[in-house]
């Protein structure tokens, strides 16, 4: 069977993925140096004797050549994530999402072996065009914006990715991720839903920034880490970038009605300024975000199956076993 390495594994994502890969038999090792990664995701692993888990920063090279030489594939998720951790620790996210890629890369090309990197719908930026195609322009804020340094730290990944395929013919595919959303993603580092759960469970203000009237498509993670795998078996998938998300779309105030709604929260809804929420004066957001997924349609005949509801559902059932 073959033998997966997933870096960042303990991450939401990561172990979700784990979780899907040791479905279909295959060994799963995981690198993780636990920076957002919990272990809390993967204890229900650790008797699986086709699990291994190596708690490690993928910058150390020794490390990364001795599991990339004894994998068949590698999926590279590691990365600084989260919009309030990128804006309080910028260099953290530059350094962590250049030098992680720049040497699993590096160790890739001396086995030959595959990777899949994952990059982020961030790097579409400010876009105004809807929905998102691959191909299109990237039109990111200023440098003085830290938010910025993710989208333009993974457009590089991108770029040195793509190089080896081109220049050295390694078989690298990237995938783009929209948001996604299901349990075990924690709210700690900004992200929406799992916030707006929490928050409807503890009857607590439901804090919608800017003026809630923009959207975002909430992809399940259970659709995505599918997607994930079948990009990794499909050739048609080497050298490409490709985006996975859903087309569903929701403004954040009405996420945060309906999340208070399934629920059945007393929780009041408060609006609460860019600067009061990210304490970086001139934050920049947008206003929508809606993925292209025909192409990942077309490669591996993949589309997203799972509603809004059901996963906001999921969801709440997390948290609620949580407690
Ligand atoms: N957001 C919000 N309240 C929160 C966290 C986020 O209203 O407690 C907003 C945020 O400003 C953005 C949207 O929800 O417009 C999605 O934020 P997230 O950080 O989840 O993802 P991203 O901005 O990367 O799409």
């Amino acid at each position: 069977m073959p033998q997966a390495l997933i870096t960042g594994g303990a991450g939401f994502i990561g172990s979700h993925l784990s979780d899907c890969l040791l479905k279909l038999d295959y060994n799963v090792t995981i690198i993780d140096n636990l920076s957002t990664g919990q272990f809390k995701n993967i204890a229900h692993l650790q008797d699986n004797p086709k699990f291994r888990f190596v708690i490690e920063d993928i910058r150390n090279v020794h490390t990364t050549d001795r599991y990339v030489s004894e994998c068949d594939v590698i999926f590279h998720l590691a990365a600084a994530v989260g919009v309030q951790k990128i804006i309080q620790e910028p260099i953290n996210t530059i350094e962590t999402n250049i030098g992680g890629t720049e040497a699993l890369l590096k160790a890739a090309r001396r086995y030959r072996k595959k990777i899949l990197i994952a990059s982020t719908s961030e790097v579409y930026g400010k876009g105004v065009k809807f929905p998102f195609e691959e191909d299109d322009d990237s039109l990111v804020g200023p440098t003085t914006k830290s938010r910025w340094s993710y989208a333009a730290s993974k457009a590089i990944d991108e770029f040195l990715g793509l190089a080896y395929y081109h220049e050295i013919g390694l078989p690298v595919v990237i995938f783009r991720l929209f948001n996604t959303v299901g349990p075990r993603q924690s709210g700690q580092y900004g992200m929406v839903v799992p916030r707006f759960v929490k928050w409807a469970l503890d009857n607590h203000p439901i804090q919608v920034y800017g003026d809630g009237e923009q959207s975002r498509c909430f992809g399940n993670v259970y659709d995505v880490v599918d997607a994930i795998h079948r990009l990794s078996t499909a050739d048609e998938a080497i050298g490409e970038v490709i985006n996975i998300g859903t087309n569903e779309e929701i403004s954040i105030f009405n996420l945060a009605k309906r999340v208070k709604e399934r629920v059945g929260s007393d929780s009041e809804i408060q609006i609460i300024s860019y600067d009061e929420a990210y304490k970086d004066p001139g934050y920049e957001d947008f206003m929508r975000r809606v993925p292209s997924i025909d192409k990942i349609g077309r490669i591996v005949d993949w589309k997203p199956s799972t509603a809004l509801n059901d996963t906001i559902d999921q969801i709440i059932a997390y948290y609620r076993k949580d407690d």
